[in-house]
């Protein structure tokens, strides 16, 4: 069996492009908050394709309003009006209380799309000269690697050989009001942020920091952009995690889990007097909502209410945080987290951890070196979670 293994890493191996180190793990089944190996062996997948799966694998009700639109029809350009387009965007909106969204396919592409916004609303809206508008961002963010979303990042690692990239990009540390208030001038357009860093490492920015972004953005007249393509959609807990600060943005962006975990698409809601700037042939995608990706999607949103996953990730991230601050280890610094998207930071690189915690069947991965990202899929229950209790303990009780 172990041969089958290596045979099919070696073939990947020979044909992937070499922008990614996976581990040593094939998986080749996934039900719920479960996978399995081709071997095989059975874990509960606490990554969750970063927080795309929230509604556990291969959902029965997404897959199947998958199926019975592939039959019936999946591509029509937006040339065109398609029957599923409103419904899905009615479902959505009303969801996240916006009068409009516009659709992409991954998340990269609704953070371009939200930098094209701030840009053109600067200079349309808010009277910023031509070319000179100015986003600000947060160190440790992570927005996606395309070029605009590349210039979002404070990490010189991602940059690097890439430039040039977009001007007029501005960061402070993720909490810093005073910095933020110092680099705020008026060509500032929009201010961009996770309310709580994925990639960067499950971070939670200081009591009240989302709430003072609201207030110096209404102040100065400047645009917030949540991007809550990680935590967005129930994953800690909230259907938006701005909601922890009772913040609303002007910008949500949305992607990852919109696609029920089988199918990509992404979206831009904001309101009429933001969105409109956007013009007929302004900005525009070829599979940007598709019929496919709507009925996925509205499956997908349709499942997050019915299901109460929303309710889970906050009873069951609750629960698993409680348990998770008991360990009593000395390689463990913080543990934190909101819903059922945890950080547990040590004092060492974590991945050997990690790979204890994947042979005793919890598959979990380390972000920024230290840092050990929980995030299971929010159909997750208490037997399930229990076990990633007893795992995590056991590996980092010592
Ligand atoms: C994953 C992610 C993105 C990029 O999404 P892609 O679909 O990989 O382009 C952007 N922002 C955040 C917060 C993310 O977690």
């Amino acid at each position: 069996m172990n041969d089958l293994k290596n045979d099919v890493i070696t073939h990947t191996d020979k044909y992937s492009s070499i922008n990614y180190s996976p581990m040593n793990l094939v998986l080749s089944k996934g039900k719920g908050a479960k996978v399995w190996d081709i071997e095989n062996n059975e874990y509960i997948d606490c990554i969750s394709g970063f927080s795309v799966v929230n509604h556990g694998h291969c959902h029965p009700k997404i897959i199947k309003a998958f199926q019975e639109q592939s039959e019936q029809i999946t591509m029509v350009s937006r040339a065109l009006y398609s029957d599923n387009l409103g419904v899905w965007e009615e479902k959505i909106c009303t969801l996240a209380n916006k009068d409009k969204v516009l659709p992409m396919n991954t998340g990269a592409e609704a953070v371009e799309t939200a930098i094209k916004i701030a840009r053109k609303w600067g200079e349309d809206v808010k009277g910023v000269p031509e070319g000179r508008s100015e986003i600000i961002a947060m160190n440790g963010n992570f927005h996606g690697r395309t070029l605009g979303a590349l210039s979002l990042s404070s990490q010189e690692s991602y940059k690097q050989g890439f430039g040039p990239l977009l001007d007029n990009m501005h960061y402070i540390d993720f909490g810093d009001v005073a910095q933020l208030k110092s680099v705020i001038n008026e060509h500032t357009s929009a201010i961009i942020l996770e309310p709580i860093q994925g990639e960067g490492g499950v971070n939670i920015p200081s009591d009240n920091f989302i709430a003072q972004v609201r207030e110096l953005c209404d102040e100065h007249n400047i645009l917030f952009i949540a991007d809550e393509i990680q935590v967005g959609l129930g994953r800690t807990g909230k259907m938006f995690a701005t909601e922890w600060e009772g913040v609303t943005a002007d910008i949500y962006l949305l992607g990852k889990s919109l696609g029920g975990g089988l199918y990509p698409i992404s979206a831009v809601l904001a309101d009429e007097s933001v969105m409109n700037v956007l013009t007929p042939g302004t900005h525009g995608s070829t599979f940007g909502g598709n019929p496919l990706a709507c009925a996925v999607s509205t499956a997908a949103l349709d499942v997050l209410i019915e299901e109460k996953l929303i309710e889970n990730s906050a009873t069951l991230g609750q629960q698993l945080l409680n348990n998770l601050q008991l360990i009593d280890s000395d390689v463990i610094v913080d543990v934190r987290g909101r819903g059922l998207f945890i950080g547990i930071e040590l004092t060492e690189n974590a991945q050997p951890y990690c790979l204890e915690m994947i042979e005793k069947g919890v598959l979990c991965k380390e972000t920024q070196g230290n840092i050990i990202r929980i995030s299971p899929s929010l159909v997750i229950d208490e037997t399930e979670i229990t076990k990633v209790i007893d795992v995590i303990t056991e590996v980092l009780q010592k």
